[in-house]
């Protein structure tokens, strides 16, 4: 077995505590996006390569490096989803959902990118995001914004956020910008980075986006993107500015914020924070107009965001703001062996109440007494041949100490005040 043993690079077991904080995020998002509209749906986690080779751009990293790809038996090839969106449109298609528009979707689930592993950067991590389809208004964008900070909020993530914004343009923006900057860069070839150097030929919008010391020192003397913005551009971006401002959120201006993919047009944004290091983007979105009509269907707005559910729930654990672990209410202790066919019945009878019961299976009492104290449970009910003959339940309050004898048939309806 040896290596068999270990988890594949890049992922994780989750075990409870820190399940119990992935699924704080999820159930938290989920609660907050149904206010605006947003049911969950899922798509399988698996897809034909096109959905997201076509989509995402031959350029983007996510295709040209990260994508876990196979040929399956029936010889179809086959892509683990390493984002949601692409899915999701796919979805929306083939389910004939156009005639339904603004259509709008919340999920959640394992992403897979075979990126290289370090702290917030996993092969298998898991997502939380939105799509809205069929709406073009700048309105829908702030709504979206105000969705994901409210989220955020609502995951006590208020103090250490920032909301990066930009315009991309439309198509015909890009196209003059595309000009004016290979251009540009065409003059100083020599000094861009080798990376630059192919995105000058496929996709010279990502420069912008470079982290190399050499391109970010070229870029300060570049064309701006708003210079090529046509009319419908800048009247789209003005209004989202306004229409922020009027919902409360603030947001700093980032003309350097292009996104990895390539079917983004006009608004994109990120909320980033300066508690993860390196890894410090937690949500991230923006405008796709084009990609309905790229994969096949009718011409459909859409717009959406994804978040990185390890990424929050680092964030929240960073800022002292860990939802606690899910506890049990109780445990029942038959205090000799002739009281454990009553600890049972009275177990089981609990548990269809609703109340979340231990019963440890075996040991002395004190060992009992011992795993309930350590499973963190409010309430010890014990149960001995004394308290079968009287028709009763000794409880033992853990937090206080105290102790008291209930009878049997109303032990049920006291234990709703005791765990208070
Ligand atoms: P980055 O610049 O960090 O690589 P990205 O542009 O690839 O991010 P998106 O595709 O926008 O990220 O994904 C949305 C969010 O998903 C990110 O902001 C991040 O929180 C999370 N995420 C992306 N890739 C990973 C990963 N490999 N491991 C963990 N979380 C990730
Ligand atoms: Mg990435």
């Amino acid at each position: 077995m040896g290596q068999a043993l270990q988890p594949v690079r890049g992922t994780h077991d989750l075990l409870a505590a820190d399940f119990a904080a992935q699924l704080h995020v999820v159930s938290t998002a989920q609660k907050v996006a149904s206010r605006y509209g947003y049911a969950r749906i899922d798509t399988p986690i698996f897809e034909f390569s096109e959905v997201f080779h076509r989509t995402l751009g031959d350029t983007s990293d996510i295709v040209t490096k990260e994508t876990y790809s196979f040929t399956d038996k029936g010889g179809e090839s086959i892509t683990l989803r390493p984002e949601f969106t692409a899915a999701i449109v796919r979805a929306f298609i083939s389910n004939g959902l156009q005639q339904f528009t603004p259509w709008k979707c919340f999920y959640a689930g394992p992403a897979f990118r075979y990126e290289r592993p370090q702290k917030g950067r996993l092969r298998q991590f898991h997502q939380i995001g939105v799509e809205l389809l069929g709406a073009a208004e700048p309105e829908a964008d702030a709504e979206m914004i105000a969705l994901g900070m409210q989220i955020l909020h609502a995951l006590g993530l208020k103090d250490h956020l920032t909301l990066e914004l930009n315009s991309l343009g439309d198509a015909e923006t890009r196209a003059a910008y595309r000009t004016a900057l290979t251009g540009y860069f065409a003059q100083h070839k020599a000094k861009l980075s080798a990376d630059s150097v192919t995105r000058l030929e496929k996709n010279p919008l990502r420069i912008l986006d470079s982290k190399d010391e050499g391109d970010r020192a070229l870029l300060a003397g570049a064309p701006r993107l708003e210079e090529h913005f046509t009319d419908a551009a800048q009247h789209h971006f003005d209004r989202l500015r306004e229409a922020l401002g009027e919902f409360g959120i603030a947001y700093v201006l980032n003309p350097r914020l292009v996104r990895g993919l390539d079917y983004y047009s006009h608004t994109v944004f990120e909320i980033t924070t300066d508690k993860l290091g390196a890894q410090g983007t937690v949500l991230a979105g923006g405008r796709y107009d084009g990609l309905v009509k790229l994969m096949g269907g009718n011409d459909t707005a859409g717009i959406g965001w994804a978040a990185g559910v390890e990424r929050l729930a680092s964030l929240i654990e960073a800022t002292g703001k860990a939802a606690a672990a899910p506890r049990m209410d109780i445990a029942v202790i038959p205090m000799q062996e002739t009281a454990e066919a009553a600890a049972w019945e009275l177990a089981q009878a609990l548990r269809h109440e609703g109340f979340a019961v231990d019963i440890g299976f075996k040991g002395n009492a004190k060992k009992r007494l011992e795993r309930a104290n350590r499973l963190g449970v409010k309430l010890a009910l014990m149960l001995g041949e004394d308290e079968i003959r009287a028709g009763t339940v000794s409880v033992k309050n853990f937090a206080t100490g105290a102790q008291e004898t209930l009878p049997r048939e109303t032990v049920a309806a006291n234990l709703k005040g005791l765990l208070k």
